[in-house]
């Protein structure tokens, strides 16, 4: 099959477009053909060099496609069926999988991070991590909503347990996580304050539901946070951001309010001002991904059509590397997809 692997650590160069072997399904997995694969920050990680990853190394964790053959252990799937894959890697036996936590699987991973991914025209995985979809999705659109609606719902859910009522600001509105987490926080009908780098954006922040829209360049968020809520503060800050946000993220909190942060894109070393944690009583929360029950949960609401992935652009495979150019840049907003 054609794949684009990576050789080596480094910028969109490494990635080569490649003749590799077919997979070969065992008795307990599905083989699917990819027909689209959405790019996430996580991808540009990955390219650039985190531990953990052999190489040479396929990326890719959002994976949409079409069934071509099933193990004889599954009966419940079949040849030709429409599906998306659950982007997590779990042992599916130990004490947390069993519980429905596989985040906190030790043997957790995600598809394209540590194991081959989804930048290749076939994929060989086990059957949990298959899902049937609707007819009327597209595969671009199946292929958008797995990582990011599940990190999202973890985030908002899982984690920062909002309820009806709540405000929540949500970093950089542009982002696969961003765009989900607007459109989970009006689902439970809180009021949301966006982020965004410039006005098209902005815009498109507004049409998702964000109530209010700060320009996080020429504005300073907690002032901007300050003045919509007269005074108060946020309930929930979804982060994504970092160092470059963070100081402004948690001085945007209410008293009492949860901070829940799931990555860190501009830099790792944020620092806290012990006084403040405890006097504001804040929760300040990590957040992973998600388990497969929340999955299952979050597509609920994308198959009825309450909840919409959000597509900027996509890209022939054997074009990756101006995706990841796309990104890097960060001229997207949505998910920009590769089809192999
Ligand atoms: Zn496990």
């Amino acid at each position: 099959m054609k794949a684009v692997r990576i050789h080596q650590f480094g910028g969109p160069e490494v990635l080569t477009y490649e003749d590799v072997p077919d997979p070969k399904p065992r008795k307990d997995q599905v083989l699917v053909r990819i027909r689209a694969c959405a790019l996430n920050h996580l991808d540009l990680f990955v390219r650039k060099g985190l531990p953990g990853v052999n190489l040479p190394h396929i990326l890719g964790s959002d994976i949409a496609g079409e069934i071509v053959e099933v193990g004889e252990y599954i009966n419940d799937l079949k040849a030709g069926q429409r599906v998306l894959l659950a982007p997590m890697v779990f042992c599916n036996h130990c004490a947390k999988c069993v519980a429905g936590l596989q985040n906190q699987c030790r043997q957790f991973a995600v598809l394209g991070n540590t194991v081959d991914g989804g930048n290749c025209e076939l994929i060989a995985v086990p059957v949990v991590n298959v899902i049937p979809i609707p007819d009327w999705l597209d595969f671009n659109e199946a292929a958008s909503v797995p990582l990011v609606f599940v990190t999202a719902w973890h985030m908002l859910v899982g984690r920062a347990a909002i309820r009806p009522g709540q405000t929540v600001l949500v970093l950089g509105a542009n982002s696969g996580v961003g765009i989900a987490a607007i459109q989970i926080a009006k689902l439970f009908h809180a009021r949301v304050i966006a982020t965004a780098g410039d006005e098209r954006k902005m815009e498109r922040a507004r049409e998702l539901g964000a109530d209010f829209v700060i320009n996080h360049y020429q504005q300073k968020i907690s002032q901007e946070v300050r003045k919509i809520t007269n005074f108060e503060g946020v309930d929930i800050v979804v982060e994504h951001v970092g160092l470059a946000t963070w100081e402004e993220s948690v001085r945007s909190l209410k008293a009492g309010g949860t901070l829940v942060t799931c990555g860190a894109t501009t830099g790792y070393g944020a620092g806290v001002d012990l006084r403040y944690l405890f006097s504001k009583q804040w929760s300040l929360l990590g957040s992973f991904l998600g388990s497969m029950g929340e999955l299952h949960q979050v597509l609920k609401f994308v198959f009825r059509k309450q909840l919409k992935p959000v597509i900027d652009r996509v890209y022939p495979l054997a074009e990756i590397r101006a995706a990841h150019e796309r990104l890097e840049n960060k001229e997207q907003f949505g998910k920009v997809i590769v089809k192999p």
